[in-house]
């Protein structure tokens, strides 16, 4: 039997036409830069991709900066807002670490805006936090993202955005795992720069972009020659670029295939409900294609640890990170640190099917199943 991918918020597997896109670029070659016919075709198979990606996100074109990832987006928005006179960082709980650790790195204080059970964010301690500001605290700068990683639940960005805006603050939007699973729309979410990566929706690992509003001044990180308006120095990654282009068009298309993993991962939740799982972020709005489920007792390594056994590949923690299982700082912001260890994530995508969702709740049954009778039996 075929294995089961159900880990797509870690990476999706690359989309055919995401493929074909890197592998005609690369066989094209040519710096953007160049003046020579070489050079401007990559430079038009560059500018196409930024029209595909700008319309995932609802952006200007002009607007979109690439760079090696959501990482890297993530990381310059943070920088940037310091750069502008932000001393005081406000930062969600179940921030990726990319943001978090940016803003730690920043020099800035960080302020976390606590989220509640569901993991929504608290938007009358932000509204209370920023109306009383001092004026050591530069300008406000808060980091909320559209949609979190392990548990999918999206938050009131929009509702957000106005309370930033009415401080005069800059709203940073991570919206790496929102865009391809829910529409996107940058301008209309009050976003002031808005982070995406193109691994997570079917395009190559190592690109990624940023847009930024008008009310946001971005600095130049790498230095060097004037690649992307001057704002992030290096040959651009031509083929990379090619195929988050045609990974964000197919993407765009594929929403309302996205929309209808809801009522799959609706139905492994029932069942995994009824085995006695605690779901996380059951009660707030998610993204259709994430599953975060906690088992009391059944350590969430093992739980991913017999899946993968049975061929069924999902994630415990914050996975994105080398492998090891942490626990998980989402389900701690949501006052569960008793589940921490014991969440794990399983997330489907563009080439998930319905019975993927039904090998990975009867493994999973199996496999609580087993692990429930071994703790039952008498110690010999
Ligand atoms: N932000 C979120 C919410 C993510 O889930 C991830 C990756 O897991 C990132 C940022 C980092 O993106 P990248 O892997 O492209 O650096």
């Amino acid at each position: 039997m075929s294995a089961v991918y159900l880990d797509y918020n870690a990476t999706a597997p690359v989309r055919p036409q995401a493929q074909a896109a890197v592998a005609e670029a690369l066989a094209a070659g040519g710096n953007p830069s160049s003046v020579h016919a070489a050079g401007r075709a990559a430079r038009a198979r560059m500018e196409a991709a930024r029209a595909k990606v700008a319309a995932l996100i609802a952006a200007p074109a002009s607007t979109v900066i690439f760079t090696s990832g959501g990482t890297e987006a993530n990381a310059l928005a943070v920088e940037s807002a310091v750069a502008s006179g932000s001393r005081r960082l406000i930062v969600s709980a179940v921030e990726h670490d990319a943001v978090l650790e940016s803003a730690r790195a920043s020099g800035a204080e960080v302020e976390v805006l606590p989220v509640d059970a569901e993991g929504v964010a608290d938007l009358t301690w932000l509204a209370d936090r920023l109306g009383r500001r001092n004026g050591d605290d530069g300008r406000p700068f808060v980091a909320l993202m559209l949609a979190n990683n392990e548990t999918g639940v999206i938050q009131p960005v929009a509702e957000a955005a106005q309370i930033v805006r009415a401080a005069g603050g800059w709203l940073h939007v991570d919206a790496v795992q929102a865009a391809g699973k829910i529409a996107v729309d940058s301008r209309a979410l009050g976003a002031d720069t808005l982070a995406i990566s193109a691994h997570k929706i079917g395009g190559p690992q190592g690109v990624g972009a940023l847009t930024f509003g008008p009310r946001a001044t971005l600095v130049r990180r790498l230095h060097g020659g004037g690649q992307e308006r001057s704002r992030r120095a290096g040959t651009e990654n031509v083929p990379g670029i090619a195929g988050f282009g045609a990974a964000a068009e197919a993407a765009l298309e594929d929403l309302p295939v996205a929309s209808a993993q809801a009522a799959w991962r609706d139905a492994a939740e029932a069942a995994l409900l009824d085995a006695g799982a605690t779901v996380l972020g059951r009660g707030a709005p998610r993204l259709p294609n994430t599953l975060c489920v906690a088992m009391p007792d059944f350590p969430a390594e093992l739980q991913v640890m017999n899946l993968d056994l049975a061929g069924v590949m999902a994630s415990a923690g914050s996975a994105c990170s080398s492998g090891k299982v942490k626990p998980s700082h989402v389900v701690a912001a949501m006052g569960r640190e008793d589940l921490a260890g014991c969440a794990i994530r399983i997330s489907g995508g563009w080439a998930t099917s319905a019975e993927d969702w039904n090998r990975f709740v009867e493994a999973w049954i199996r496999a609580h199943d087993r692990h429930a009778a071994r703790r039952r039996a008498p110690a010999a």
